[in-house]
């Protein structure tokens, strides 16, 4: 864990458009959400905005996502949640058209610095996505791929148990480890996902509404491995689903967006706070269900 970002090889960015943009603001600016510093924080956003060519699709974000706990982005469809989400592992730098202002910051380390690889970024932040999506390979296979193309150097059978058992899947596959990981129900198959994204270790879990393909029963499982994977873990995630963000998320953050269709945050904090008495009225019309 903990790999140094800088140790990575220096990539210069392919062209205009795919180099994320560094902006440091000239003039002092006050943050809408600014950081408590007695709180330990993996990832600080600072006045990010995030553009798909012309169209700016978040504005100014300030937030930042604390230690071993669960972060939910809450929000209505299309207020640049995912968007967000796909930010903090420099996913959207496969967008030819994407590029984003402000600064991330992972352990301090801004993550659009120049001698930063984004592969070594995606090493440290993982990602769900909304459908499981195990490669077409047996169960051991998806677990252990990841290990193997970092050159992990130790046991691979004991690292695919470690990983599976983390995952809470252990018991589910342990005679299985070579049927196909894509024969698995789609619980199981986003419990694989989980496992293949622990194997590499890192220390973010992005999660893109990694629920929404999944039965209720299924759902809660996932929210109770994430709640056992904050220990070790940070985790971030989208969903759409407010009583999962209730249930799961320590923080919320909740987002909209302007005439101009740009996202921004309106509110981050405690999950209990913003859905019993938030701050903003337009945080109290979305959570009580009046709008979005
Ligand atoms: P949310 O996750 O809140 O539903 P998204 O982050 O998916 O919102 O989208 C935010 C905005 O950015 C939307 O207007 C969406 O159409 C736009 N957008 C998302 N992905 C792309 C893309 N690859 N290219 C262009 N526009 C995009």
């Amino acid at each position: 864990m903990n790999t140094q970002l800088s140790e990575a090889p220096v990539r210069e960015p392919a062209g205009d458009d795919k180099a994320p943009t560094i902006r440091i603001a000239s003039m002092p600016r006050i943050a809408s959400h600014p950081a408590d510093r007695s709180r330990d924080y993996v990832v600080e956003m600072q006045d990010v905005s995030c553009y798909y060519g012309s169209f700016r699709a978040v504005k100014n974000v300030d937030i930042q996502i604390e230690k071993h706990a669960i972060t939910a982005l809450i929000g209505p469809s299309g207020c640049g949640k995912s968007t967000l989400l796909r930010t903090i592992n420099r996913m959207n730098d496969l967008v030819p058209s994407y590029r984003s202002e402000g600064r991330i910051l992972l352990d301090g380390q801004d993550l659009f610095a120049r001698s930063v690889d984004p592969v070594a970024v995606r090493r440290r932040v993982g990602m769900v996505f909304q459908k499981p999506n195990p490669f077409p390979k047996s169960v051991w296979e998806n677990v252990a791929f990841g290990p193997k193309i970092n050159g992990y150097k130790g046991n691979l059978n004991d690292l695919v148990e470690h990983s599976l058992r983390r995952a809470a899947l252990w018991d589910d596959v342990k005679d299985k480890l070579k049927q196909s990981g894509m024969a698995l129900s789609g619980g199981q198959q986003q419990r694989l996902c989980i496992a293949r994204t622990i194997a590499v270790n890192p220390e973010v879990i992005l999660m893109d509404e990694p629920c929404s393909a999944l039965d209720p029963r299924s759902t809660l499982q996932i929210e109770e491995l994430m709640r056992e994977l904050k220990k070790e873990y940070t985790i971030v995630i989208v969903t759409h689903n407010m009583q999962q963000a209730a249930r799961a998320s320590d923080t919320t953050v909740f987002m909209t967006m302007g005439e101009d269709r740009a996202g921004y945050v309106v509110e981050q904090g405690e999950t209990v706070g913003i859905f019993t008495n938030p701050k903003n009225q337009l945080t109290e019309d979305y959570v009580s269900g009046r709008f979005g």
